[in-house]
């Protein structure tokens, strides 16, 4: 693995070509930043002794060299390299490139540092021309197969390098086309049916599309192809499709591709060649069984394109797919036998080097190959993409086998797929008939699927089986409905939380619909742009088709895929959870030092984040019991009272609701603490805006309506998000904690009584000052002191600040006097310090990450640099002043990965998140505690 690798490169200039192959390999699995995942494992495998096409692989340098500099540029500087890498494969391969009599054929693939699977473009059989395609059937004593390497390789090298693209998305190949024609006219269907002469006008036809289109003629020279393909592969690197790839994944543009030149093997010669893709365990399952798809005689991307039926590897899972597709034993045997009935040495090979490959990468490989004329060749090896539920599988079994070690174990296990195993998912082979109609954010995971309606009150009605005309799945009460708007607000709440998904057409992954809907584990599909909702019509439009209210659609909120109709899908019930995700929470237990609470708001949601194994409530947002029931008529009351007399006659109906739902959160939560944060939101978010709500709460209230109006208009804020809310609100308005604070005693000492262990927790919204924090901490005090002393007994307490404006962070050190815990609140932090509207970013949050400016959406991943610094630097003053001050975050970021590993390193003492990503901050808060460990 060690070569010394620029041995014979001249001293000064750079090196941009490694070679491979059975002998003078020069790159190796640990050089992916320069060679690509691709380059560096053909590398690796033939190493390893497997039998590869020989080949080179051009660098990533030499990527960002053409991005840099351009093509003339890179093609002087590879040059010579390149010219040298192609004699090494002459010599390995005995045949000559350009050679019209017996010609060697090339492919030329792209290959990234991580894997982007079909997001670039590969070309095949590269080097015919019309004289070397008759040396190629004259040697290969195949005219046929000749023809149709020559038919494949235009095509390919029309559409990638000379641009011969459909004109738009409903426009048919153009080289498709020509193939029907031909076949039209020859009167057959299968491209098979096809023989040498046909696939011969085949090659005359697209040479005339590529004239009459391009305006020039198909190259002839191989030299000039090669080249030509050379950059055409890099170029590929700047496509739409793997910038969004890129984008999605979190791919820096500056990593570039590196580009495989490699001697073509061929799978298509015959009955004795075929080619495939193998998987050393199940990718969707995690099974540790070797399995894949074969076809015979035939090359390239045949198997995924799904022109034929392809075979399977192995005899069982030849079985296996048999009987799901309904094949009787003996048609099997007949039409689709295995690779192990079929070709049993080649298939011990194939064994052979799974397990080679397997046991040197330590993980499950993808690998691809083919079937020249009985003999095996290697063509590609990867850690294989699967499934959430397949790594929990692969990690734990890996681990029982002693392959890899606890924090390898953790750390195969991607802590955001975790979601795909606690969701609902759609019935695959329904998915696979889909369509799909618009993209947005996959704001919230899930499979959903329902009838659509526009009004949070009518779902609410259509849910309850009032209203619409179709049957809900499984659920003999009422309908399944999705949700869709342009955007939710609280008042939304309820209507989100009976619908099976919600869509909204503006929106991030933090919006409000975002939020909450991951706040329930619902699925959501947030910013779908190409929505338009009209809410008067009732319709959704995308496009030139509409949808209208109860028609039925679907969402992926992993994908974030919006489906036309209904797709069935299927609850995973933690029962139907191996064992493996326990063993993994449990491992992941044992190496964190981050405790993880939830953010929960009512006893139901507590009880979910306890049972996914969350160990406190890191923040109750009080208001959103407000909304529920007669409560909000409370509210309401409270807000138009004129007087702090009104507002505590308002107030005094919302104590008991409030002390019962505390009440329920404390029984959940039996020994673990519960944070409680009091009244946050601006009041004006508690009254309708729009003239037919505030008729309608005119009425219930039996007020005149224009009181209402005046009211909302005193309550109109410029900028409410720094406007009259948290703390500010209970400065103005003290009954408001006092009646809060009082709910909470109250319910604590209830529960107490009843021998159950409470641990509540107040917490003081956007303190900026002392003062502000202590004159609202008093207060909480006073009334702690006043129930206990009315009820004759105690329960232990804190009172903490919310640490969410950057003055707060900055004067932490002060606030630590008072205030018994810290938690960083950084969805506001992150507003205040980056000076962004998180509601309003959307506009032109994309373009700064396209720049570059920020890295991440600083909502959804925190921004560590400037926000993180505001973090550390409270969580170090803080403990200065009060060395047992507790601290947590309760932010968004609490359950995003990136930060989490962020938080373990600033000392902080827990996260608290979404009940539905407790599993996955668990995991997380392992990683962290690993990988800090592994670089001691
Ligand atoms: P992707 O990254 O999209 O998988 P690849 O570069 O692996 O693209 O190429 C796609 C397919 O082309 C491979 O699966 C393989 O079947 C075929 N292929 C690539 N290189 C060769 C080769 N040297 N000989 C024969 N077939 C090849
Ligand atoms: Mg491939
Ligand atoms: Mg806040």
């Amino acid at each position: 693995m060690n070569t010394p690798i620029h041995a014979h490169a001249p001293k000064d200039a750079p090196k941009y070509v490694y070679r491979f192959g059975a002998q003078g390999t020069e790159g190796g699995a640990g050089m992916k930043n320069v060679l690509g995942g691709k380059g560096a494992n053909l590398a690796e495998m033939c190493r390893l002794g497997l039998p590869v096409p020989a080949g080179f692989t051009i660098s990533t340098e030499a990527c960002a060299l053409s991005t840099r500099d351009g093509a003339g540029v890179l093609l002087a500087a590879i040059e010579a390299e390149v010219r040298s890498g192609l004699a090494h494969i002459e010599a390995e391969m005995g045949k000559r490139f350009g050679d019209a009599n017996d010609p060697l054929l090339l492919s030329v693939r792209s290959g990234a540092r991580a894997s982007m699977p079909g997001m670039m473009d590969t070309i095949l059989n590269l080097g015919l021309n019309d004289a070397a395609v008759i040396g190629l059937g004259r040697k290969a004593g195949n005219e046929r197969f000749a023809w149709d390497a020559y038919r494949r390789f235009i095509q390919m090298y029309g559409d990638v390098v000379m641009g011969l693209k459909p004109a738009s998305k409903e426009d048919s190949d153009p080289f498709e086309v020509v193939i029907d024609r031909v076949k039209a006219h020859k009167g057959v269907k299968l491209d098979t049916d096809l023989d040498a002469a046909d696939l011969q006008e085949l090659v005359q036809g697209f040479k005339a599309l590529i004239r009459a289109r391009i305006g020039r003629d198909f190259p002839t020279d191989p030299w000039e192809q090669l080249r030509g393909a050379v950059l055409a592969v890099f170029e590929s690197w700047h496509n739409e499709r793997a910038v969004v790839y890129r984008q999605l994944n979190d791919i820096p543009e500056s990593w570039g591709t590196a580009v495989n030149v490699q001697a073509m093997v061929f799978g298509n010669r015959g009955e004795h060649s075929a080619t495939g893709v193998a998987f050393s365990r199940d990718a969707g399952t995690g099974e540790d069984l070797f399995n894949g798809e074969f076809l015979v005689n035939a090359q390239g991307e045949d198997v995924v394109a799904g022109i034929r039926t392809p075979q399977q590897i192995t005899l069982i899972g030849s079985r296996r797919w048999a009987e799901l597709a309904q094949v009787d034993e003996v048609e099997r045997q007949a039409r689709y036998p295995s690779l192990e009935e079929l070709m049993p040495t080649i298939f011990q090979a194939l064994l052979q080097a799974e397990t080679l490959l397997e046991n040197h990468f330590k993980d499950m490989q993808d690998m691809e190959f083919t079937i020249q004329e009985g003999k095996l060749w290697m063509l590609q090896t990867r850690n294989g993409k699967r499934t959430g539920a397949a790594m929990v599988r692969i990690a734990m079994e890996m681990l029982a086998q002693g392959l890899i070690d606890e924090p390898t174990a953790l750390l195969r296990v991607t802590p955001d797929r975790l979601n795909d195993l606690l969701h609902p998912v759609f019935e695959p082979a329904a998915l696979q008939a889909a369509r799909p109609i618009a993209r947005g954010l996959p704001a919230s995971p899930g499979a959903a699927t329902g009838q659509v309606v526009f009004f949070a009150d009518e779902a609410e009605a259509w849910a309850k089986g009032e209203r619409g005309d179709g049957r809900a799945d499984g659920r003999a009460d009422g309908r399944a409905v999705i949700l869709v708007r342009q955007e939710t607000s609280p008042e939304d709440l309820r209507g989100m939380s009976v619908a099976q998904g919600i869509l909204t057409a503006r929106g991030g992954m933090t919006s409000h619909a975002a939020v909450v809907a991951r706040g329930m584990g619902k699925c959501c599909i947030s910013g779908a742009g190409a929505v338009q909702v009209d809410l008067k019509a009732r319709t959704m439009r995308i496009g030139a088709l509409t949808w209208h209210e109860g028609d039925w659609i679907s969402l992926n909120g992993s994908t974030g895929e919006v489906f036309d109709g209904r797709i069935p899908t299927r609850a995973v019930f933690e029962s139907d959870l191996s064992g493996d995700l326990a063993a993994l929470m449990a491992l992941a237990d044992r190496h964190r030092r981050l405790a993880v609470r939830a953010n929960a708001d009512t006893p139901q949601d507590a009880l979910v984040a306890r049972r996914l194994g969350a160990t406190g409530i890191g923040l109750c947002r009080t208001e959103h019991m407000f909304f529920q029931g007669d409560r909000i008529r409370a509210v309401r009351e409270m807000i138009l009272a004129d007087d702090e007399a009104g507002r505590r006659k308002a107030l005094a109906q919302l104590l008991p609701m409030q002390r019962s739902d505390f009440d329920g959160l404390f029984r959940a939560m039996a020994g673990l603490p519960v944070t409680i944060r009091l009244l946050d939101p601006p009041l004006h978010e508690f009254l309708p805006h729009d003239e037919a709500g505030q008729q309608a709460m005119a009425r219930q209230m039996r007020l005149p309506i224009a009181q209402i109006r005046q009211r909302v208009e005193a309550l109109h804020e410029f900028n409410p998000m720094l406007g009259h809310r948290g703390c500010r609100l209970g400065i103005s308005f003290p009954e408001i904690t006092e009646m809060q604070a009082r709910a909470v005693f109250e319910a604590a000492l209830n529960v107490q009584a009843e021998g159950l262990a409470v641990e509540p927790e107040v917490m003081i919204p956007l303190v900026g000052t002392l003062r502000e924090f202590s004159l609202q901490a008093d207060l909480v005090h006073r009334v702690a002191a006043q129930v206990f002393a009315e009820q004759g007994a105690k329960v232990a307490y804190r009172v903490g600040s919310m640490i969410e404006t950057p003055r707060a962070a900055l004067v932490a050190d002060r606030i630590a006097q008072g205030a018994e815990f810290f938690s960083f609140g950084t969805n506001d932090l992150t507003q205040m310090t980056l000076g962004f509207s998180r509601d309003d970013a959307g506009s032109f949050l994309p373009a700064y990450l396209h720049h570059g400016i920020y890295e991440h959406d600083p909502f959804r991943s925190i921004d560590q640099e400037g926000v993180g610094q505001l973090v550390a630097l409270a969580a170090r003053q803080g403990r200065a002043t009060r060395p047992d001050l507790s601290l947590g975050v309760c932010g968004e970021h609490g359950g995003d990965p990136a930060s989490i590993t962020f938080f373990h390193r600033a000392g902080l003492d827990y996260v608290s998140c979404s009940p539905f990503r407790v599993p996955i901050a668990r995991l997380a808060a392992a990683q962290a505690a690993v990988i800090e460990a592994s670089s001691e």
